[in-house]
């Protein structure tokens, strides 16, 4: 799929079809503003037709808009796979939450996305695709995109689908694409410790945001799976590692789920086991998931609970829930239309 390439390869894939390299700009411009072929009038007939095949083809088959603004499309890939994105609109520009699987294999007790486990993996190119997409319909031309910000925390976990992931990251940071600074670029992760030092090695400088949601390995095994594969210990050592090498705070995310990871010493605990490293916390309260019996604190305890980890040390804020009337908050994505059973 042409999305999958970035301008060196578009520029080999024109020179194999024996096409002057001037068509290579043209293409992944065209690309690039998600044009169909159609409406691509600089092209010829003739170039079009050789590159019919290979040329990206998806259907939006929902598109909802929340009362905050919050709009969440589900979008039907060439196989017929769907993934869901979300689109934030702030008061700096727009933000889009991206899927980097189709479905989740993490198992994560308060999550919709793992509902129906990993169906597979997706592409750079399909990933790219929802920024693109909503790029699209915003408006606005190469030099004048309004999608600024883009944070990996859509369906699936992005390091369980590391090399694709890695690509999208460089395709969605070119210059002569969209040009996203890496810094405006949020990974969110359980926590797949030996890709954190891989993502780190690799050069890359994105914001690592870590879903903690538990002090100890203990709590955290009742709630996560993958804490059974890695301890809280091994996931801040690799963090540790990551901050020395991009200078990068890590953001530890952490949903608080009444009765289970909200109770003061949880809290203490969280406190002690970040104190002293360069990191801030992000409150979110649990978002409801139909399926699963977890329930959310009050946004009042929150607030409470961020006053408690500043005052021993920790910086911390509250979320904003964005498209909850939609199912377009944080672990409400699911790989169905618009939030509908399997
Ligand atoms: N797999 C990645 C990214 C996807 S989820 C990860 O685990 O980080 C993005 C964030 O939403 C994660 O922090 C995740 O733990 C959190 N999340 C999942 N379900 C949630 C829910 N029901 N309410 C609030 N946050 C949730």
């Amino acid at each position: 799929m042409i999305l999958d390439l970035n301008f060196a390869e578009v520029e080999e894939y024109v020179a194999t079809l024996n096409e002057p390299k001037f068509r290579a700009k043209q293409l992944f411009e065209a690309c690039t503003l998600l044009k169909n072929l159609d409406e691509i009038s600089n092209l010829p007939k003739a170039f079009k037709e050789k590159i019919k095949d290979e040329y990206f083809s998806y259907e939006i088959v929902a598109h909802l808009k929340s009362k905050d603004g919050t709009q969440k499309i589900a979008i039907k890939l060439a196989d017929g796979s769907i993934v869901e994105s979300v689109l934030l609109s702030y008061k700096y520009g727009y933000t889009v939450c991206v899927s980097t699987q189709v479905g989740c294999r993490m198992g994560c007790k308060f999550c919709a996305s793992t509902l129906n486990g990993l169906k597979r993996n997706l592409t750079p190119g399909e990933i790219l695709l929802q920024i693109l997409y909503f790029n699209r319909i915003l408006g606005g031309d190469l030099k004048t995109r309004q999608v600024t910000n883009v944070v990996l925390m859509g369906c699936g976990e992005p390091l369980d689908n590391y090399e694709n992931v890695a690509k999208f990251l460089r395709l969605a940071s070119a210059p002569e694409g969209l040009n996203i600074s890496q810094r405006n670029i949020s990974l969110s992760t359980c926590g797949l410790v030996p890709n954190i030092y891989k993502l780190a090695d690799d050069g890359f400088s994105v914001t690592l945001t870590i879903s903690l949601h538990a002090p100890n390995d203990e709590l955290r095994k009742t709630i996560m799976p993958i804490a059974n594969a890695y301890k809280i210990e091994e996931i801040l050592k690799g963090c540790d590692y990551y901050f020395d090498k991009t200078g990068r705070r890590i953001c530890i995310e952490y949903s608080l789920i009444e009765g289970v990871n909200d109770k003061p010493e949880c809290i203490r605990e969280l406190a002690s086991i970040l104190k002293g490293r360069s990191c801030h916390v992000n409150l979110i309260p649990l978002n409801s998931v139909k399926e699963k019996k977890l329930m959310g604190v009050t946004r009042k305890k929150a607030y409470q609970i961020a006053g408690q980890l500043e005052k021993m040390g920790i910086s911390a804020t509250v979320r904003r829930t964005m498209g909850e009337d939609i199912e377009g908050a944080c672990g409400q994505l699911r790989n169905k239309v618009g939030g509908e059973n399997a």
